[in-house]
């Protein structure tokens, strides 16, 4: 029994069944490149779901990790940390936010997020209290916590879960008139992601971003974008709410905030709204931990040292005609942002994931027939074309 096959039963032995991984098993990273116990080497085309947007074990940040373990690990919110201060201001002038809080999980800062605009119902809209509304998308993927759950439109995700949380609103992603309808004054906010990642990189008809904003400021709504898996240089901007010039009133971050080396994720709003949390209104023991924020600040330092924004833009331009050229009846449509990449097909993706796998590429379908493409945004022209061939090879046969 090789390696690879020992760990995988040991998993399934152990294991509670909430994933279907690929049969392959990671025991080394670097940059784009992964390997098995065996030896084998592949390409990473998924990134973490987009955590890994600076390359497995990007040296400065792995650097960052080991610096900080040799200081300070956790000191909890009890006390301050020297890390924290640093971190919020970069967090802050990255974001152009007044304020900043820290969580682990993407989830978690969702949970923040849809805390936050409740209280700001209440305490600055003057919502009657127990009365304030969310509206979120169909298509979304915010998480698992019941929150997240609740805000899904997929029956499956809920599922043996109920009940589930009232006061959330559902429109079709894009949906500019919808959201209108839907506003009243018993409305906190909309979360929405500016492109649905999870729904298989699901891109909103042009405008509707900018138009919905605006109608939220009109209309005393918070927008929140949830830019954890968007955001970060994937679609080639810093954030995806730019490709519409849009400035939200919260940004939801997470995944390559960490750089893929440690978990941190936060909420990030002016202080008319982040100023309704007040100590023991919202926390985490881990939120805002040394290690997570020194890590995170070499994580940021990266995306904006490198320009991986830019980078993401160029070679996902280039990635997406060279995939468009590709001739095979299977292919419905090739769209993305930057390196945030779906190829929609018209048949189920993943005996697409597995023979790509076979051949040196790993990816992920997401939603049945969609294959996503989303390499650390470190990958060269080069390695793009390495990988161009192996889909070439695969779609070809
Ligand atoms: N929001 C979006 C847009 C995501 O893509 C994800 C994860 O895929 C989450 C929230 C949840 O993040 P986490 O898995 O870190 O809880």
């Amino acid at each position: 029994m090789t390696k690879t096959q020992q760990i995988i039963e040991q998993t399934d032995k152990y294991g509670a069944k909430n994933y279907n991984p690929l049969p392959i098993v990671i025991s080394e990273a670097k940059g784009v490149w992964v390997k098995d116990p065996e030896g084998n080497e592949y390409m990473d085309m998924l990134s973490a779901y987009s955590a890994v947007n600076q390359g497995h074990r990007h040296p400065k940040i792995i650097q960052a990790l080991k610096d900080q373990a040799d200081k300070v690990t956790l000191t909890s919110r009890a006390f301050h940390n020297d890390q924290l201060a640093p971190w919020y201001e970069k967090v802050s002038s990255l974001t152009g936010k007044g304020m900043v809080l820290p969580m682990n999980t993407g989830a978690e800062a969702v949970e923040t997020a849809f805390k936050a605009a409740r209280r700001w119902a209440y305490d600055v809209k003057g919502v009657e209290e127990g009365k304030a509304e969310v509206i979120v998308c169909n298509g979304n993927f915010h998480g698992r916590t019941m929150t997240a759950v609740s805000m899904s439109s997929d029956p499956e995700y809920q599922r043996g879960f109920g009940p589930m949380l009232p006061g959330i609103v559902h429109i079709d992603y894009g949906d500019l008139e919808a959201l209108k309808d839907a506003v009243n004054e018993n409305t906190a906010a909309i979360i929405l992601e500016p492109i649905q990642g999870e729904a298989g990189i699901i891109i909103p008809k042009e405008g509707f971003l900018k138009e919905a904003r605006e109608f939220c400021r009109e209309n005393n709504v918070l927008f929140i974008a949830d830019e954890i898996q968007a955001g970060l240089a994937r679609t080639g901007k810093m954030f995806a709410c730019e490709w519409e010039d849009v400035d939200p009133d919260m940004y939801i971050l997470g995944k390559a905030l960490g750089g893929g080396v440690f978990p941190i994720s936060c909420v990030a709003a002016d202080k008319e709204v982040l100023g309704v949390f007040n100590p023991g209104s919202h926390g985490s023991t881990f939120g805002g931990n040394p290690m997570a924020c020194a890590v995170s600040i070499a994580s940021i330092e990266v995306l904006e040292e490198e320009n991986l924004a830019d980078k993401a833009l160029e070679l996902g331009e280039y990635f997406m005609a060279e995939l468009r050229k590709i001739d095979n009846t299977d292919i419905k449509e090739v769209r993305g942002r930057g390196l945030f990449i779906g190829v929609e097909l018209h048949t189920e993706a993943r005996p697409y994931c597995e023979k790509l796998k076979e051949l040196g590429l790993l990816c992920k379908e997401t939603h049945d027939t969609v294959i996503r493409f989303a390499p650390p945004l470190v990958i060269s022209k080069e390695e793009l074309d390495w990988a161009l061939g192996k889909i070439r090879e695969v779609f070809a046969a």
